[in-house]
């Protein structure tokens, strides 16, 4: 059965971004249905009003208000396909709580996605920046991507292949406005290996035989591990990590390691990653506030709204920061969040 759209006027976006910023949408319409979805394009297509997708709002920042139409994405379902031995799909509709299926697969006893257990947000915008926690990434068990063409309004499928995902990165977030995601396919097992080679998970779990682990043991870990370290959105308002870790060249590296011996790097294929946070952090900003933003005291890499700080205090203390990293270790930061309602 399909509901009629609602559109809804000056909507205060506050409590629909874990940056806690108030912004005004234009306009504003809770997506259930794909055929919501079309007529809502249609509808901003006709009034030549921009859009926006919305999940939950944990890697976005509001610059300004919106002015255009918000498309809140609340497609709603999960379901198992293809259950045949060890291995199953699970099949997510893109308004689904991405922790709450997190933990729904690992109560299920499927294997895969528990070290990205307490990452807020949705199904639908996981694949966006393809996240990524504790040695995983959503495209190591990624299968598919249903989706909406803005340009034809067609349903496809698109491979995990063709979804084009890096590090923190998609077809998805290169091409923003050409497809709509609607549900996602991934592929997990009961019998895969539980990766838990990442240094902070291996110092939590201690002496604990891995081979007698559950994936819900292993999603419970992850979660006590970032509640030490990351502030909960709901008591400080945050969007996650804010910065991208950097990748530079090796003769870069060579030279910046020469100046500070113990910079925190990881080598990779075409380069070497260094720790955004250990830049921030040695750049003197862990634990900085001015009267309404800053830096958590325990994650330099997390920008914090202490109090109703709003886009522009956000924004000039992270360009403070990238200008700061910039001066002391010729290393350009990029930011991780989208910025929204930017002039
Ligand atoms: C405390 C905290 C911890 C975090 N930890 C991590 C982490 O460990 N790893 C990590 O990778 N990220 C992390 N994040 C970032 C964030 O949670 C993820 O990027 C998450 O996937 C964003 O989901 P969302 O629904 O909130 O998306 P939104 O913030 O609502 O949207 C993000 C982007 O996706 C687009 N989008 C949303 N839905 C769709 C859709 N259905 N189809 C197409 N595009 C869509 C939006 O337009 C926007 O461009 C963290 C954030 C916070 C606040």
């Amino acid at each position: 059965m399909s509901y009629g759209l609602r559109i809804r006027e000056q909507v205060d976006l506050r409590d629909l971004n874990t940056m806690a910023i108030a912004a005004k949408a234009r306009q504003f319409a809770d997506i259930e249905t794909t055929d919501q979805l079309v007529q809502a394009l249609d509808t901003a297509q006709e009034q030549q009003l921009k859009t926006l997708l919305l999940g939950g709002g944990s890697n976005l920042v509001f610059a300004g208000d919106f002015d255009g139409l918000v498309l809140h994405m609340a497609l709603r379902g999960r379901c198992w396909e293809q259950v045949q031995g060890d291995s199953a799909v699970l099949v997510l509709a893109a308004g689904e709580n991405w922790h709450d299926a997190v933990l729904y697969a690992a109560r299920s006893g499927y294997r895969g996605l528990e070290n990205l257990a307490l990452i807020p947000g949705t199904a639908g915008a996981a694949p966006v920046q393809n996240i990524g926690a504790y040695g995983v990434e959503l495209c190591d068990t990624l299968e598919s991507v249903t989706a909406l063409d803005c340009g034809s309004r067609e349903v496809v499928t698109l491979s995990a292949e063709q979804c084009q995902f890096a590090y923190r990165d998609s077809f998805f977030k290169r091409n923003p406005g050409r497809y709509i995601i609607l549900e996602i396919r991934l592929r997990l097992s009961r019998s895969a290996p539980l990766k838990l080679d990442y240094r902070d998970l291996q110092d939590y779990l201690g002496d604990v035989d891995a081979a007698k682990l559950t994936p819900l043991e292993v999603a419970e870990a992850v979660m006590a591990v970032r509640r030490r370290k990351l502030p909960d959105p709901e008591t400080l308002p945050n969007t996650g990590s804010f910065f991208k870790n950097p990748v530079i060249d090796k003769a870069q590296f060579e030279r910046l390691q020469e100046r500070f011996p113990d910079l925190v790097f990881y080598p990779i294929a075409d380069g070497v990653k260094l720790a955004a946070a250990w830049l921030i952090d040695h750049a003197g900003w862990k634990g900085f506030r001015n009267a309404r933003v800053g830096i958590h005291n325990r994650q330099a890499l997390v920008l914090v709204n202490h109090s109703q700080g709003d886009g522009a205090d956000v924004l000039a203390l992270a360009e403070d920061v990238r200008v700061s990293v910039r001066k002391e270790f010729g290393v350009e930061l990029e930011v991780e969040p989208g910025i929204v309602g930017a002039s």
